[in-house]
């Protein structure tokens, strides 16, 4: 794992965000500052693979909301299989 990525995930901890489930693999994430972004996960060859909408995702980068949105895709995966 990346140090970006550690950060990510430890901030994502630290801060409480809702997360709604949109359908298709799409999660909206809700920041405490009511700022909603969008993260999509797909699998290739058994990896997962997000995206977001923020501008830390636009530019590749793990960002906080990630971590969160996965939490609820595991989660969701794990029941549907
Ligand atoms: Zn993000």
């Amino acid at each position: 794992m990346t140090q970006n990525l550690i950060n990510a995930i430890e901030k994502s901890k630290r801060i409480k965000m809702s997360v709604r489930y949109l359908g298709q693999r799409a999660y909206l994430v809700i920041t405490p500052q009511a700022h909603e972004y969008v993260v999509r996960f797909e699998t290739q060859d058994g990896l997962r693979y997000g995206r977001c909408t923020c501008k830390a995702g636009a530019k590749g980068l793990a960002c906080y909301h990630l971590p969160k949105a996965a939490l609820v895709d595991t989660a969701i995966q794990t029941m549907s299989h």
